[in-house]
């Protein structure tokens, strides 16, 4: 039931017969409309959704300036009866309002999130695609958009959430390096949060990796770097023996979602979990000693991603190729709940 009294304009015509969904570039494609609120004179205004298109703000906004903006991933999966669900997308909703809050962002009420993703998804429906792999990326974000170039909170912001068509994504072949020299996050600042600037301070270093052959880093702690905490956009799971290890989250460490899904599936199935620091020194010595079996990422855009290699210190270690693998195993087992294959004892999925 809608409380939220969403205004709703409605498209001309729709541009979907534009789209060739075999063929899709990840977080290139739009749907027909975006929903959007403004925060002004103290308070969200009546959201609107709208045909998708640009938006216009004065060059003073002062997220330009200061970098004010935080965001939000998630996805919409349909099933084979054409039933479009969301993965606990509470959990969403809260880390969104807890990254608002530390970038000093007023918090967003929940009945519009939650009326916003629905009327947009039921509008957009026919974008969602059928099959494994198949999925709506949903960007929710806010900004602040009030014209003054002074650095302090603004009050005026808008929040969006704009909505991708997406396909199975395969990250290829991924190699990372453990990050010994730049640091992704510091204690005390706002690594938890999903602000945009973190990603932005990201690139660089990546970007160096890169040129050395490397998909990805994997972050360690910015006092010591001696503890392994995440990768960019993924947590990060070690298996040494038959035992997962994940750091433990921390204010440095975005509090992931399919992290700890995972994390509820291996006790599930009796596969143990030790959430504790992890050493880059052990986890060297486990892949001398042939112990360490798997390196996995964990994040909505990918489900799990499996790493075949690492560096660190001028040393690489190749993974070995393993039957059995966990990170097969959770990702089909995950999918399965995603879209409606199989039972969800935890009462994860929504449907729309
Ligand atoms: N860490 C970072 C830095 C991320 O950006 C993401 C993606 N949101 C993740 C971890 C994985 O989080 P989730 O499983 O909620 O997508």
């Amino acid at each position: 039931m809608s409380t939220s009294n969403i205004q709703i304009i409605p498209i001309s015509q729709s541009k979907i017969d534009t789209v060739d969904f075999n063929n899709l570039v990840f977080g290139t494609v739009f749907t027909d409309y975006m929903f959007e609120c403004d925060y002004k004179d103290g308070k969200w205004q009546t959201p609107v959704i709208k045909p998708y298109g640009e938006i216009s703000m004065a060059p003073s906004a002062r997220v330009f300036h200061y970098g004010q903006a935080v965001f939000e991933g998630m996805k919409a999966y349909k099933d084979e009866n054409d039933d479009v669900f969301l993965f606990r997308p509470d959990e969403n909703f809260k880390r969104i309002n807890k990254s608002s809050a530390r970038l000093a962002i007023p918090e967003f009420p929940e009945n519009y999130f939650f009326d916003g993703l629905k009327q947009l998804l039921n509008l957009d429906k026919d974008w969602i695609k059928k099959g494994i792999g198949n999925s709506m990326y949903i960007r929710p974000f806010v900004i602040a958009t009030q014209p003054a170039i002074s650095a302090s909170p603004a009050n005026e912001y808008k929040f969006m959430i704009i909505l991708s068509p997406a396909q199975a994504y395969y990250a290829g072949e991924v190699r990372v390096v453990f990050a010994e020299q730049y640091s992704r996050a510091a204690d005390g600042g706002v690594g938890f949060a999903k602000a945009a600037g973190n990603y932005a301070a990201q690139f660089y270093p990546t970007k160096l990796a890169h040129e050395q052959g490397f998909q990805q880093i994997i972050w360690t702690d910015a006092n010591s770097h001696e503890y392994l905490e995440e990768a960019g956009t993924m947590n990060i799971f070690f298996r040494v023996g038959d035992t997962l290890l994940t750091a433990p989250n921390n204010d440095r460490i975005l509090d992931g979602i399919t992290r700890k899904s995972l994390i509820q599936l291996a006790e599930d199935n009796n596969i143990k979990v030790e959430i504790r620091r992890v050493t880059v020194a052990e986890i060297k010595e486990a892949a001398r000693k042939g112990e360490l079996k798997e390196i996995f990422g964990s994040g909505t855009a990918t489900v799990v991603n499996p790493i075949i290699g690492f560096s660190h210190g001028g040393e690489s270690f190749d993974l070995p190729k393993i039957e059995n693998s966990y990170a097969l195993f959770f990702k089909e087992k995950l999918m399965n709940i995603q879209y409606n294959i199989s039972e969800d004892p935890h009462g994860w999925r929504l449907k729309i």
